[in-house]
């Protein structure tokens, strides 16, 4: 495939042809205008932060967390959106490489030492439409780039839930209630283990929450959250 549709040569955002020695697959207009999370951001889960005056975001100071950090790559506007929505909806599954490798350099700069890396799940019949896990695929290259071990199937979600996006806080919450569990075959394989969950996009938090409560009610000792873009 890298032979006949090489990955590198168009723009991830605008699809303009690009220097090959250009990192990231991006090019040197939308490099620019790709908004990076920088230190003003959530102390908690790594949301950007839009006033300064307090080092948690509203959605930490109001509801319990269940994992112990979260960090994010860039922040979720207009052009990560358009980049997110080709990943997830084009067909354009090798974006998760790049993006993989944009989220490697986040994670590298922070002292976090995962025992094992995990996507949130998708719901079966979901993925299999899809085609792919778009969680998965950025996971499993980050799996590659850290030299961590990597499981797709450990955590299940259990339930179709509803698009999060039009829910408010509490109907978020029900939406989520028992969506998912751990494979009890592997659930061995998270016992006191520290574990790096992955996502494309974080917004509330409330999946990867949900996600993070399962992991430790089957015995992980701690949750880490790295997502590709986070905002409201
Ligand atoms: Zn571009
Ligand atoms: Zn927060």
């Amino acid at each position: 495939m890298e032979l006949i549709f090489p990955s590198n040569i168009y723009c991830m955002c605008c699809e303009r042809p690009i220097d090959s020695k250009m990192p990231y697959s991006l090019c040197g207009h939308c490099v620019r205008i790709v908004q990076w999370v920088d230190g003003n951001s959530c102390s908690k889960c790594g949301k950007p932060l839009y006033n300064y005056g307090s080092d948690t975001c509203k959605d930490c100071s109001l509801s319990n967390r269940e994992f112990k950090r979260g960090f994010t790559t860039v922040r979720y506007s207009r052009l990560e959106r358009d980049i997110i929505h080709q990943f997830k909806y084009r067909d354009r599954s090798y974006y998760g490489e790049k993006l993989a490798e944009l989220m490697y350099e986040r994670i590298l700069s922070e002292d976090i030492d995962a025992d094992l890396i995990l996507p949130v799940p998708m719901y079966k019949l979901k993925e299999r439409r899809r085609g792919y896990n778009q969680a998965g695929l950025l996971a499993r290259a980050l799996a590659r780039n850290l030299d961590k071990p990597y499981y797709p199937d450990l955590l299940i979600r259990n339930l179709d839930t509803r698009p999060m996006s039009s829910l408010g806080a509490e109907e978020r919450k029900k939406n989520l209630e028992g969506a998912f569990s751990v494979d009890g075959d592997k659930a061995h394989i998270i016992k006191d283990k520290t574990i790096l969950l992955v996502d494309d996009i974080f917004t509330t938090g409330s999946t990867v929450n949900a996600c993070s409560e399962a992991l430790r009610k089957f015995g992980a000792a701690s949750v880490y959250v790295l997502t590709f873009a986070a905002g409201s």
